[in-house]
Formats: structure tokens, sequence, C-alpha cells
């Protein structure tokens, strides 16, 4: 196990969550258990009547102490111990009803739960996930939901049992014999005290916990995705080393968890166990005084029983509400993080037909405050023209494309299409008129079918059959042994890059936006698939308003106009032909001959630049 490496803290961010009260907590959840208040109101009522029908046990007892056993009334022995059967069968019929209805209860709770924070992650904006670890995000939805989901469960149950019976025992003690009941209650204070000092520092403990848990889970993901890298750079040791790490984390934050409780629990056992002694003392000595009988003193300590039993209860109840209190912070993060965007009233969908012109004006960026990524950008895209993107890495061509589909949106400056402005457009219109084929584009488990399909749900085989004719992704899809239907992603076959930009583009011919977003892939593929994918490209560009972030000088040669991008600003633009002209950054570019990518131009030139 390896030390040198940075431990989890408190303050990490990316598995920090909003510290919250628990009352706040009980708040949020309560608005999920409104809908449900009639299952939660008869499981509390089957709760109440199985207590009651258990309350007969001891006054029961006391009869057959007293009466049969000590005043020889044998004829009673058989009605009371029929009584006490059905006594004990109606207590478990009603737990079993109890049990069921609970369960409904709160899978439905939890049910909704889930949705909502899945619902809530669907708009979250880009942003929000540049800065978090998916493992994190996945615990919440799965493991931090548990976690309020047990509150519910054996919370409400435990909950109203406790209460129900300790005021109902509490009753039937003082009415039996006050004094004892009196002596009863001198582990009370002790008991609350205990209460206090674990509740108060409880909630850290369980913070540490769900923190480590989130972490260990993200670096798993990471690791299972990247499984390929950490084999080629032999990176085993060191990944065994960063799990055994965060898996301590949780060891510990578990074992710190679990120490306290070793203590607490046993040591509140204790303190009741010490009060039925003292019960049993004192009892003792008036049933010695004839003070009491032999059956009252019994039946004193079985009720003594039920109302202690509950209050070693309540001390679960109170562990379960500190670890809902954790997971319910972590949950209510997401359902309270901000949405991408509030589409106002006032937002409306592009007016049909699209015809794609795109305006940039005066565009300014930045993603942390006073660092622009992009200043003064201006640029105009008429209907049907192709833009490219050159420039070397982080000039900001990828932040530049990403502002059209609003996946960040613009701190000055206006975007324009077909004049109106996308930040008074209607996400899902602006969207739906945007196609984006990245890179290294992904493939979601499921079949080459389907996922060509992702672009336009409804369209048929006939459909998706042609769209990868164009893509040229037809012939090597049919020789595949399952065709359309063969899995691909994370469990299925390994396409190639090529063949995976292939079935985007089949995807983004289906969706026939008039805008198209374009990433061009930087590997190097044969010159074969170079064909192939650029006489895609061509086929999909036609008659559509195209960005494309250009690494082929093949490519960029047909633009209709090249905006050369260096640290964030417009350097350089117009047609291949004219920009040769003018003897800037790109005219040296183009003179160097036997490059294919453009990046590599620039890596060459910038010693001069
Ligand atoms: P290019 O696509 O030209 O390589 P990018 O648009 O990716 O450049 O990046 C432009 C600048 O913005 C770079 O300095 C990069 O580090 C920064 N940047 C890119 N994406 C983010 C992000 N999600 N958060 C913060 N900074 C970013």
């Amino acid at each position: 196990m390896s030390h040198g490496h940075r431990q989890l803290t408190e303050n990490d961010p990316t598995f920090t969550s909003k510290k919250r009260s628990t009352t706040e907590i009980i708040r949020r959840v309560s608005v999920y258990l409104w809908p449900y208040k009639w299952l939660a109101m008869a499981t509390i009522g089957c709760a109440v009547l199985s207590l009651l029908c258990a309350f007969a046990f001891p006054r029961l007892t006391q009869i057959i102490i007293d009466d049969v056993i000590g005043g020889g009334q044998t004829d009673k022995l058989t009605p009371v111990i029929l009584l006490l059967l059905g006594a004990f069968f109606l207590r478990d019929f009603f737990n079993s009803v109890r049990i069921q209805v609970n369960n409904h209860f709160e899978q439905n709770v939890v049910y909704d739960m889930r949705r909502d924070v899945y619902g809530r992650l669907q708009r979250l904006p880009v942003s929000y996930y540049d800065k978090r670890a998916s493992g994190d995000l996945m615990t919440r939805v799965i493991e931090d939901v548990n976690a309020v989901e047990r509150l519910l469960i054996d919370g409400t149950e435990q909950g109203t049992v406790a209460i129900v019976s300790i005021f109902g025992v509490l009753a039937i003690l003082f009415a039996t014999n006050p004094l004892l009941a009196g002596i009863a209650m001198i582990p009370i204070p002790l008991l609350a005290i205990g209460a206090m000092c674990y509740t108060l520092t409880a909630h850290s403990r369980y913070r540490k916990q769900r923190q480590a848990s989130s972490a260990m889970n993200s670096l798993l993901m990471d690791n299972l995705q990247g499984v390929r890298e950490i084999k080629a750079f032999g990176r085993e040791r060191h990944e065994d080393d960063r799990f055994t790490d965060r898996a301590e984390a949780m060891r510990q934050g578990t074992l710190t968890i679990m120490r306290a409780w070793a203590f607490y629990n046993p040591a509140m056992s204790f303190i009741t166990a010490s009060g039925t002694g003292l019960v049993l003392w004192i009892g003792g000595n008036q049933v010695m005084n004839t003070a009491m009988s032999v059956g009252e003193l019994v039946a004193f300590l079985f009720y003594l029983a039920l109302f202690y039993e509950p209050i070693g209860k309540l001390h679960g109840l109170n562990q379960m509400l500190q670890a809902a209190r954790a997971g319910g912070e972590r949950v209510f993060d997401i359902l309270d993080a901000t949405e991408e965007r509030k589409d106002a009233k006032s937002s409306q969908p592009l007016p049909e037909p699209v015809r794609g012109e795109v305006e940039f004006r005066e565009i300014h960026f930045e993603y942390t405050e006073d660092k622009p990524a992009l200043h003064d950008i201006s640029l105009i895209a008429k209907p049907g023209q192709m833009t490219a993107l050159v420039g070397p890495t982080g000039a900001g061509k990828s932040t530049l494309v990403n502002l059209l589909p609003a996946f960040y949106e613009a701190t000055g400056g206006a975007i324009t299409i077909d004049g109106q402005d996308i930040d008074s457009t209607s996400l899902e219109s602006l969207r739906k008129n945007i196609s984006v084929v990245n890179q290294e584009p992904f493939l979601f488990n499921g079949t080459i079918g389907e996922n060509i399909a992702y672009g336009n749900l409804n369209a048929d085989d006939e459909k998706i059959a042609e769209a990868a004719q164009a893509a040229n992704c037809f012939d090597f899809i049919s020789e595949l042994t399952e065709g359309f239907g063969t899995r691909v992603g994370e469990r299925g076959v390994r396409l190639s890059v090529g063949e995976k930009q292939r079935i985007s583009i089949a995807r983004a011919l289906l969706k026939a936006s008039p805008i198209l977003i374009l990433d061009e892939a930087t590997a190097s593929v044969d010159t074969a698939t170079e064909r192939l994918i650029q006489q895609a490209l061509e086929r999909l560009m036609v008659g559509r308003t195209t960005f494309v972030i250009a690494h082929r000088l093949s490519t960029i040669r047909k633009a209709d106009q090249i905006l050369v991008l260096k640290d964030g600003r417009i350097t350089e633009r117009g047609t291949h032909d004219e920009l040769v002209g003018q003897q800037g950054l790109y005219a040296r570019l183009a003179r160097i001959q036997n490059t294919t990518f453009i990046e590599e131009s620039f890596e060459k030139l910038e010693p001069s630049t």
C-alpha cells in the first residue's frame, strides 16, 4: 500500500456536497412522501394494531401466574392460552400487512426520487459535467438514494412503532405501579445525553464515508474505461496503489462509523439493562412486603421490555437518520443544481423551414472568470456554406462550435440562426437543427442499427440502410455476421475509428438538420478509408451550413471560408486562395509540403511565429 498519494479529504471538491440540517433533509424528503400519505397512514395503522395485540401478552401472563398458578383457578388456563394465541396471531398478521404496504410506499418514493435525480441530471449544462466524475454521480443516484430509502423503510416503521409503544407502555406502567414506573425512568436522561453526543458527531463520519465511496467508485469507473491505457503503460501497480488508497479511505470511513456504533449501542443497552435491574430490585422488595403480586411484577417487567426496546430502536433510527442525511445532502445537491437554461416563456422555436444562416456577433466567452477563451469573434456563415476552423491546439476551435448548440453560453455578444438570437430560442428546437459529428464518436451499448437510428428514432430499416449507404458504412456492416443487429459499444465488437466515424455520419444523415458541426478525426487512416470518409462527409455536408474543425488540408481547400484562430481570436479569414495571397500564417502553412494534418504544420511553424 502506498502513502505518498493524495488522500481523500473532506474538502475534495469533486465529492463534497453542501451541508444541510436534518430538518431540511426531512422537509425535502417529506415532499416525496406526501403523494403516498395514505400508504403511510396504513403502515402506521397496522403498526399500532400489531402493537396493541402485543400488549396483551404481559397482562395474560399476570393472570396465569396470579390466578391460575397462585389462585388455583385451573379452568381459566385454556381460555387465557387461546386468547394469547389469538393475540399473537393478530400481532403477526398486522405485521405482515404492514411490511407489504410499507414496501410499496417506500419503493414508490424511491422510484420518484431516482427519476427526479436522473431527469435533473439530463437537464444540467455540459459545464456541470466538466467538474464531476461520472462515478461520483452514479454513486449519488444509486447508493445515496438508497440511504434515503433505508430511512423510509425502517425509519417510518421503527419510528412510529417506537413512539406509539413508548407512550402506550408509559401509560400502562404508571397505571400499574407509579413508584416502579418512576424508577424505570431513571436511565432516560442518560440515554438522551448519549443519543445527543452520538448524533452531533455522527454526521461528519457519514459524510466522510459517502465521499470515500464516491471517490472509490469514480476511480473504478475511470479505470474500467481506461483499461487499455493502464495495460499499455504498464500502470497496473500504480492503479492498484491508487485503488488501495481509496478502498482504504472507504474501509477507514466505514470502520469509524462502526467503532462509534460499537461503543454507543452496547453502552445504551447497558444503561437500559441497569434500569431493568433497578426495577427488579425495588419490585422484588415490594413483592416480599406484599405490596405487589408476583404476577404484577412479571407483567411489569415484560412491559418494561416493551418500553426499553423501542428506545433501543430509536438509536438505530438515529443512525439511519444520520446516514440518510449524508446521502440526502448529496442527492439534493443534484436536485438543486442549476439547470442548463430556464426555457423562458418567451423562448421560441426557430421559424420553419430553417435555412441555416449563422451569425456570431462580437462573441466573447470565458470558462473561468477573467480567462477569456474567445475574444471578439464575428462571423457569418451563409446557408449551405462550409466554414473551416483552423489553428493550433487550444486556440478555441471546439469552444467556438460548442457555443452554437448552447452547450456553453457566451459571456458577451450574440449568436443568431436565420436572424433569431439563440438565447431566445428553445433548446429543443435549437438542437434539433444542429448535428454534431465528433472526432471519436460515442456509440451506445446497442446494435449498429439502433446507433444509426439515434439520429431519428422513427426511421425504418430502409431509411437506416440508405443512410448507411450514403455514409459508406453499408458494406462493412453487411459483412458482419449479424449485420445491423451487431452489438457495439462497451459490450459489443470493437470498431475502428474510421468505422465509428462513418456510423456517426450515418446517424447525422438521418437527423437531417440544416446545420452541421464536424470535428474531423486526427487519427491517420489508410488512404482508401480516408477516401470513403471524405466521400461520406461530402454527402453529409451537401446543403448544410457546416462548421468543420479541420485537421486535413484537403478538407480546408474546399471551404467557402477559412477562419484561422489563435489564442481565442480570429487572426485571418478568407478562402484558401485569398489567404495564400495574404502571406500570413495560413500562407506559410500551406507552403509546407508533405503534411496531411494542419496541426503538424502549426508545430513546424510555431518557432518562427
Ligand atoms: P481547440 O479546440 O482549438 O484545441 P479549445 O476550444 O478546446 O481549443 O480550448 C480553448 C481554451 O479553453 C484552452 O485554453 C482550453 O484549455 C480551454 N478549455 C477548453 N475546454 C474547457 C473547459 N471545459 N473548461 C475550462 N477550460 C477549457
